[in-house]
């Protein structure tokens, strides 16, 4: 067992950490604000070449390793877990398509990804279908050489901005789970309309629900077999919750730093507040959470390089690393006493940010759900 971080991982993090705080950190209070998704930020990470991590160089990207990749996710998330959010669903697309796209698609999207000249998104949630993937009513009825699609997308992280993403759609009601295709869809096709949501927090990720009226989508544009879009949905998931765990950890350590440079500096009863024994423990445990995110991060990276399957190492991280940020912010709160609880500092940004992921890419519930079947079957 190898635990070394390479000098190459650790540059992407120290290059990511550099960007958040030069280009992210002044700006992101504003566009949380005004519930915007920063894209010339975004486009700005595509030319670094960081929106490819997963893409073969012959499509134009940058073929890293995914422990590479959790190292861009947690240091951008230091600065903006929407951006942070953004990333890992830009991947679930070029990821899908990667996998089970057809040569041409592959051709046609995966270097626009890579350099985010488009930007992507992953459609499946419907507003009677959440934890239930299965259960979606979204229809693909297939008119000559098309699909006709119809149907709701409830929440989409980059939907406000997204030109392409992958939906899904029931081509065969009758079969439930194994009726379901995954479809690229291009989201200036007529028939869509978009709608800004106005979250509680990720609110600079572009959040935003699509209604599909009779939107004509070419055959071509299926991302694998018909019917096979269930499994596709699962299996890229697997990866986004490394991406989430990822998020979820970048918030949590940023919580952290902020809570000890705090601790180090108010000073009450005559000595500064980290010599409190309550706070001193208090901050111990979250380091401890800190560290045990990342290696279970880490560790469903390394199986996924590895090429083995990481679903419940995948689960399990997501689970832990969410949790953990939503105790880290609230406790990092909870050190600066009614300061932190102004709108003045990132806290309660971090905060609002955190309890987005305990339910985004499958709840804290569904994870245990996961890791309960791993153990008993079911
Ligand atoms: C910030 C954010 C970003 C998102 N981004 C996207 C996106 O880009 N694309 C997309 O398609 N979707 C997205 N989602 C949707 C997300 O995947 C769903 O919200 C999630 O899967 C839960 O579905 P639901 O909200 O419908 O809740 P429901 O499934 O209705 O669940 C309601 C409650 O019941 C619990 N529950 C459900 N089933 C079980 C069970 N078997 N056992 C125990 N408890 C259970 C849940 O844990 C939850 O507490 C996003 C959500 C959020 C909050």
């Amino acid at each position: 067992m190898d635990f070394e971080i390479t000098e190459k991982q650790k540059k992407i993090f120290e290059e990511a950490v550099a960007f958040g705080r030069e280009k992210i950190e002044p700006v992101i209070a504003e566009y949380d604000e005004r519930c915007e998704y920063p894209v010339d930020l975004f486009r700005e990470m595509g030319k670094r070449g960081w929106l490819g991590f997963n893409i073969p160089e012959k499509y134009g990207g940058a073929e890293r390793d995914t422990i590479s990749y959790t190292m861009l996710v947690m240091a951008i998330s230091k600065y903006s877990a929407s951006l942070g959010l953004a990333i890992d669903t830009h991947y679930l697309l070029s990821e899908a398509i990667k996998l089970y796209g057809s040569d041409e698609m592959k051709e046609n999207y995966l270097p626009k990804l890579a350099k985010t000249e488009i930007i992507g998104g992953f459609a499946i949630t419907e507003p009677t279908a959440g934890s239930d993937a299965a259960g979606i009513e979204g229809t693909a009825v297939k008119e000559g050489d098309e699909y006709v699609l119809n149907g709701e997308k409830s929440i989409i992280v980059g939907g406000a901005v997204a030109d392409a993403v992958i939906a899904f759609f029931k081509t065969a009601p009758e079969a439930g789970a194994k009726g379901i295709t995954a479809f690229l869809v291009d989201t200036k096709t007529p028939g869509i309309k978009k709608e800004p949501l106005n979250p509680v927090g990720l609110r600079a990720c572009g959040l935003a629900k699509y209604k599909f009226e009779n939107v004509r989508v070419p055959k071509e544009n299926v991302i694998g077999q018909e019917g096979q879009g269930l499994r596709i949905a699962l299996s890229v998931l697997d990866f986004g919750r490394i991406g989430v765990a990822s998020v979820a950890t970048g918030i949590a350590e940023a919580a952290l730093e902020r809570a000890i440079e705090y601790a180090k500096k108010r000073t009450q009863f005559g000595q500064p507040i980290m010599k409190f024994q309550g706070l001193r423990w208090m901050l111990a445990d979250i380091k401890l959470g800190v560290e045990a995110a990342k290696l279970l991060t880490w560790k469903a990276a390394y199986l996924r390089d590895k090429g083995v399957r990481y679903t419940v190492e995948a689960a399990m991280a997501k689970l832990f690393a969410t949790e953990l940020a939503m105790k880290a912010t609230i406790k990092a709160i909870q050190v600066h006493g009614h300061y932190g609880f102004l709108k003045d500092l990132p806290l309660e940004r971090y905060m609002r940010d955190a309890k987005g992921l305990e339910i985004a890419e499958g709840t804290s519930e569904i994870q245990r759900f996961i890791i309960a079947r791993a153990l008993f079957g079911g």
